[in-house]
């Protein structure tokens, strides 16, 4: 258990602001607050909780005033740590807040560690761990669906659902355990294929929620998609289509983009980063060499492929050194150039590449670039999953292709006519995967694990 001090620490970003906010919490923090809080209207009266008061921030020693704010004390446990907190709402100047967290900090708080707000609250009882993950996904979304996934656990989507998963294996426990208890019992036949039947029931809950994951991550961490082709076959230009921007050079001289050029699109909700590569080729020149190394290396991963063909000339033969490379992994083919005459053999590509989806577009006109935004969307995501609730941490994941492969082992035993204390065990197993997502059953391995990718101040 954590020692239960004052911490305090920045809680909005760094940098020039209109308002910046400095918090506390912990059992000193209304403590602190008064030693350097000198309200508007003094009264004798303690501060209400969940109230804003004005006031001025004042070095108690020098009687310097540091800057005029609003100050609000949220009492234990209605705050969000669960600890009595204290936010002041200060003026955003870099300086002046650093400042004023010193002053605190000479008072008697300590500077919280990364995520140290959060962890406090998920050992207060008051967010379960798929909530205090959820937070900081929320902070790091980076889209609108990625918002919408992250509110919807920290929300409890995600631990009601393990909650009611783990209240059924609970039910399957306490008939095994009635089996130890009363050896002369044992599990009859009948009530054995009941017990198998449950087991698999609830490994195929789990089934459908682990599939969840690939989207779920996507739209978490974002798609990394390269666009691939020899130089000058539109690469760069169709990019920018993409972006619906000007920001890649793009010149006619072949081979001008040599490094991994990385841009950020964000495709109804995914965010996709998008790898323009230096082209994949056979090449003598060294630093061409690396470049197409590089891309190569881009390639492998990246989670689809944009194979870029210029429709206005024949294939060349650097056209299939970038189809064979794209042709196991999922991709577009896209024949750039369609607004000038067409020399490109289609049903050779065709052939070569078998049923992956082949597009026209004009990167210079924009002609066919919404339609590739979409093909390319469907060709990542696939359809959208329909199970109650969506996965995006590996973690979770990770834990509950424990629990179904516990489960598996108890059903094996089962089956085995093992004895039912093996079973127990094995049902435990499970149990215990599945506590550990929210956090019921936890290890300062994993919380360290957790918290440390935090922020100072959240
Ligand atoms: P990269 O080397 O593959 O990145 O190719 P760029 O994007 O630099 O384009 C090479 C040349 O092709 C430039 O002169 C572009 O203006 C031209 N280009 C690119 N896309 C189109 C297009 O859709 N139609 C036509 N007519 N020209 C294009």
């Amino acid at each position: 258990m954590y020692q239960e001090d004052t911490i305090a620490a920045i809680a909005t970003a760094t940098g020039e602001a209109g308002l910046a906010v400095v918090r506390m919490s912990g059992p000193e923090a209304e403590k602190i607050l008064s030693g350097v809080f000198v309200r508007r209207q003094p009264k004798a009266e303690r501060l209400r909780s969940h109230a804003l008061y004005q006031g001025k921030i004042q070095d108690p020693q020098s009687k310097r005033i540091l800057d005029q704010a609003l100050v609000v004390v949220m009492r234990k446990p209605r705050s969000y740590t669960g600890e009595d907190v204290v936010e002041l709402h200060c003026h955003g100047g870099v300086f002046l807040v650093r400042q004023i967290l010193g002053l605190l900090l000479s008072q008697g708080a300590r500077h919280a560690d990364p995520g140290e707000f959060t962890k406090r609250a998920f050992l207060n009882g008051r967010l379960d761990l798929t909530q205090a993950e959820a937070v900081l996904d929320l902070i790091q979304a980076r889209t609108d669906k990625g918002v919408e996934l992250a509110l919807s656990q920290v929300e409890g989507e995600l631990s009601r659902w393990i909650g009611e998963l783990r209240e059924q294996l609970l039910d399957i426990m306490v008939q095994v355990e009635a089996a130890i208890d009363f050896p002369e019992e044992e599990i009859e036949l009948l009530k054995r294929d009941q017990l198998i039947a449950n087991i698999a029931s609830l490994g195929d809950k789990i089934s459908v929620i682990t599939d969840t994951y690939e989207w779920g991550r996507l739209f978490r961490d974002g798609a990394r998609v390269c666009i691939c082709g020899r130089p000058n076959v539109g690469k760069s230009s169709l990019l920018n289509a993409l972006l619906g921007q000007e920001r890649v050079i793009v010149t006619p001289v072949p081979g001008t983009t040599r490094d991994v050029i990385e841009e950020s699109l964000n495709l109804q909700g995914l965010p996709v980063a998008l790898w323009d590569t230096a082209g994949i080729r056979e090449t003598d020149d060294q630093v061409e060499k690396i470049g197409v190394e590089f891309s190569l290396r881009h390639l492998a991963k990246s989670d689809a492929a944009i194979a870029v063909l210029d429709g206005s000339v024949p294939l060349a033969e650097e056209d299939w050194i970038c189809l064979s490379a794209v042709k196991s992994k999922q991709t577009l083919v896209v024949i750039n150039k369609s607004d000038v005459q067409q020399r490109i053999n289609v049903d050779q590509v065709k052939q070569f590449i078998g049923p992956t989806r082949l597009m026209a577009v004009s990167a210079k006109l924009g002609n066919g670039v919404i339609g590739l935004k979409l093909a390319l969307r469907e060709l990542i995501l696939g359809a959208a999953p329909t199970a109650p609730v969506v996965l995006t941490n590996i973690r979770h994941k990770a834990a509950l292709e424990r629990g179904k492969k516990a489960l598996a082992a108890a059903s094996a035993s089962l089956i085995a006519l093992q004895p039912p204390e093996l079973v127990a065990v094995e049902l435990g197993d499970a149990r215990d995967a599945l506590g550990e997502i929210i956090g019921v059953v936890q290890s300062e391995d994993i919380l360290e694990r957790i918290f440390s990718n935090y922020c100072i101040g959240k």
